[in-house]
C-alpha cells in the first residue's frame, strides 16, 4: 500500500476539483449527493473509494476549506448498520438526510446495569400491534438532547420464556434471567427511535469539561412502530455487533479525540522553534508522532478491507486500545509542555503570556487557531477515552480472545 499521495495530476484529483469548481459553495446535500461525506460507503450514498482516494478526497476538501456536515455517530457506525441490515425503504427514508447533517442520530445502548455487559440490557419492548411498547432507561447517550432519532437496543423477550417479554411481575417470580449467559444475547432487538415520540424524557449530564454532551434517556411506554425494527426481530445482538464494530473504527480515527480535535502534528507546531524543550519531552514528542503514522497505516489497512468487504478483524480492537491511550498521553504531554499555563482556558487574561492562542492547528482543514481549551478540555475529556465505545480492558478482552486465542474470559 503506498502512503504518499499522488501529485497534482493525479486523475482523482482532477475529478475532485472539476467538481469542487462546479461546487464552490457546496450545501451539505451537495456533498452527500456527491458521495464526499463518506467516501468508502456504497453507491449512491458514498463512491466505494478505497483508503487512498478517501485520503485524496479529504486533502482537496481540506485545501479549499470545505467542511462535512456534522453527524459523527450516524455517518460514523449507524449508518452502515443500516446499510447492511436495514431494509430498502429505510434506507431510503434515513440515510441521506443523515449524511447531510441534517437529522442528528444518536446510540441508545448502555443502560445503568448494562454497559460493557451490554448483553444484560433490561429495557424492555413489547409487541401491541404495529408498534412495540418501550419502557425503561439508558445512560451515556451522547447528543441525545440533540437527536432526530436514535437507535435503540431493547429486550424483546427474556431468556427461558416463552412469553415475547415477561412483565415485572414475570420477572420478579423467575429470578435473575440474565445469570443464563449462553442465551441472553438472543432475545434483543434494534430499533430506530424518533425522538421527539411521547414519553421520552432526555435529562443532560455535565461532564468535568464543564460541557453537556451525554445524557440520560428515560421510556416510559413510548410506541415504536414495527417498520422502525432494523433487522429481525430478537436478532438484534448480531446487528448491535456490526454498530460496536464500526463504532471502535470510527472512534479511533485521526484527531486525538475520538477524531476530533487537535492531532500531535497540531502540538508539534506549536512547539516547534521552540529551544527551551527539554530532552525527556523531546522524546515524548517523538513517540507521540511515531505511534501516530502507526495509528494512521493501521487505520488504512482496515477501511482497505472495509472497502474489499471483508470482515473486520481484532484489529479494530488493537486500533481502539493504542489510539486511546495515545490521546490521553498526547493530552498529558501538552499539558505538561504548558507547565503552569496548562491550567488556563480561552479568555483568562494570562493566557496570551503562555503562547497557547498562536498556534496553528491543521484539524479542521483549513489552519485555525488552536486555544488553551483545545488542550485543557481534550485533556479533562481524555480518560474519557478509554471508557466510551468499548473500555481499555475489553479491547484487550477481544484481543486475547479473537487474536490471540487465549481462554474466553
Ligand atoms: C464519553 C462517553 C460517551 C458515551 N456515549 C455513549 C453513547 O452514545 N451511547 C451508549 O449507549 N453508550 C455510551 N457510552 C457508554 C459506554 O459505552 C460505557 O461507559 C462503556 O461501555 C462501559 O460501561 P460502564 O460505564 O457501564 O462500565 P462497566 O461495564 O461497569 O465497567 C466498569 C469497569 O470494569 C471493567 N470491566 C467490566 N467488565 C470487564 C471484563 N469482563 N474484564 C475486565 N474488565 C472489565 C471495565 O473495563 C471498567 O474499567 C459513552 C461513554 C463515554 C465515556
Amino acid at each position: 500500500m503506498d502512503f504518499f499521495l499522488p501529485d497534482e495530476d493525479d486523475a482523482i484529483r482532477q475529478e475532485v476539483r472539476a467538481w469542487i469548481r462546479e461546487h464552490p459553495n457546496p450545501t451539505a446535500r451537495d456533498l452527500a449527493y456527491a458521495g464526499f461525506v463518506v467516501p468508502h460507503w456504497p453507491q449512491p450514498w458514498g463512491r466505494e473509494a478505497d483508503p487512498l482516494t478517501q485520503l485524496i478526497i479529504d486533502d482537496e476538501l481540506r485545501k479549499v476549506g470545505i467542511r462535512r456536515p456534522f453527524n459523527p455517530i450516524g455517518t460514523g457506525w449507524l449508518g452502515p448498520t443500516i446499510i447492511k441490515y436495514g431494509t430498502e425503504e429505510q434506507r431510503d427514508r434515513y440515510l441521506f438526510p443523515m449524511l447531510a447533517g441534517e437529522e442528528i442520530w444518536c446510540q441508545l445502548f448502555s443502560e445503568p446495569g448494562a454497559g460493557s455487559d451490554l448483553a444484560a440490557v433490561t429495557t424492555r419492548a413489547e409487541h401491541a400491534g404495529e408498534y412495540y411498547v418501550v419502557s425503561g432507561s439508558k445512560i451515556w447517550t451522547t447528543f441525545a438532547h440533540m437527536s432526530k432519532f436514535g437507535v435503540l437496543l431493547a429486550r424483546t423477550s427474556f431468556p427461558g420464556s416463552s412469553h415475547e417479554t415477561l412483565s415485572h411481575d414475570e420477572l420478579s417470580s423467575t429470578g435473575n434471567p440474565y445469570d443464563d449467559v449462553t442465551s441472553r444475547h438472543a432475545g434483543l432487538s434494534y430499533f430506530i427511535c424518533p425522538m421527539d415520540t411521547d414519553g421520552i424524557t432526555v435529562r443532560t449530564i455535565r461532564d468535568m469539561t464543564g460541557h453537556e454532551s451525554f445524557n440520560e434517556v428515560f421510556f416510559d411506554e413510548v410506541k415504536i412502530p414495527q417498520a422502525n425494527l432494523i433487522g429481525n426481530i430478537g436478532d438484534g445482538w448480531r446487528v448491535a455487533k456490526a454498530t460496536l464494530g464500526n463504532e471502535r473504527v470510527s472512534l479511533s480515527s485521526e484527531g486525538l479525540m475520538w477524531g476530533a480535535g487537535p492531532t500531535v502534528m497540531d502540538l508539534i507546531d506549536l512547539v516547534a522553534g521552540r529551544d527551551t524543550l527539554s530532552t525527556p519531552v523531546r522524546h515524548r514528542l517523538t513517540r507521540a508522532y511515531i505511534n501516530e503514522q502507526v495509528l494512521r497505516i493501521t487505520r488504512l489497512r482496515i477501511t482497505g478491507k472495509a472497502v474489499a468487504g471483508q470482515e473486520k478483524g481484532p484489529e479494530v480492537s488493537i486500533v481502539k486500545a493504542l489510539s486511546d491511550a495515545h490521546g490521553k498521553s498526547v493530552m498529558d504531554l501538552a499539558v505538561d509542555i504548558a507547565g503552569a499555563g496548562g491550567m488556563l482556558r480561552d479568555g483568562d487574561p494570562l493566557c496570551g503570556l503562555v503562547g497557547w492562542e498562536h498556534g496553528h492547528g491543521r484539524t479542521w482543514g483549513k489552519k485555525r487557531t488552536l486555544g488553551a481549551s483545545d488542550w485543557i478540555s481534550g485533556f479533562l475529556f481524555s480518560p474519557a477515552l478509554t471508557i466510551g465505545g468499548g473500555t481499555a480492558e475489553i479491547q484487550r478482552n477481544i484481543i486475547a480472545e479473537n487474536a490471540l486465542g487465549l481462554p474466553r474470559d
